[in-house]
């Protein structure tokens, strides 16, 4: 099960979730009792396949339709078009029209802030939040000076600035862990 989607995802430098995080993410909806899920940034449709999966009612947004088209045909394959609600919008100009027991972040990764900050309000009591890929490949650890490239040097910049943000958010009690490439769970107070 699951094999042919990360044997694509492999082969096309797709960058679905990697079995560390998604382990931390599935023991985290069985922990918190999730039902619902936001997901932010579709791709072929892996993550929310593997939530699914275990019961959960996924909304998954992706602004590419290249991606979107495969994650449609990943969905019917895997039989779950009744547990997933796929939908090609940018995720910025995107407004729920229910709220979920979990938002996942997990698009562009210099807007995770104003992802948090737009779909919150749409998180149920008690509801968790959790962000994907925040160590970045290890770069976050990483002395700026040693980041050749300015675009991403940035974008690290952004990861950190927001993971420090993140933190002092008084309304949400945050953990990271490093399972992955690094991930944040808050939990709504
Ligand atoms: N969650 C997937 C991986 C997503 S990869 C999994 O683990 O299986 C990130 C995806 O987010 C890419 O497909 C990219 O096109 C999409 N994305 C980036 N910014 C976005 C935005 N603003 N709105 C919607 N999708 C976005
Ligand atoms: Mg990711």
């Amino acid at each position: 099960m699951f094999e042919d989607l990360k044997e694509y995802a492999k082969e096309n430098s797709v960058p679905i979730i990697k079995d560390e995080g998604l382990v931390f993410l599935l023991d985290s909806i069985k922990k918190y009792n999730v039902k619902s899920c936001l997901e932010v940034g579709t791709a072929i449709g892996y993550s929310a396949i593997r939530m699914a999966s275990l019961g959960v009612g996924v909304t998954t947004l992706e602004r590419s339709i290249d991606s979107y088209n495969l994650a449609l045909k990943n969905i019917k394959k895997y039989d779950l078009e009744n547990k997933i609600e796929a939908v090609l919008i940018d995720a910025l100009e995107y407004t729920p029209t229910k709220t979920f027991d979990l938002i996942f972040i997990d698009a562009a990764k210099a807007q995770n802030k104003k992802f948090f900050l737009r779909f919150t309000p749409f998180l149920n009591p008690h509801g968790i939040v959790i962000v994907d890929n925040l160590n970045f490949h290890g770069l976050t650890d990483e002395d700026p000076m040693n980041i050749k490239s300015k675009n991403l040097r940035s974008l690290v910049r952004k990861i950190n600035e927001f993971k420090e943000w993140l933190k002092d958010e008084e309304n949400y009690k945050t953990s990271f862990v490093d399972n992955g490439d690094g991930m944040s769970i808050s939990i709504k107070l």
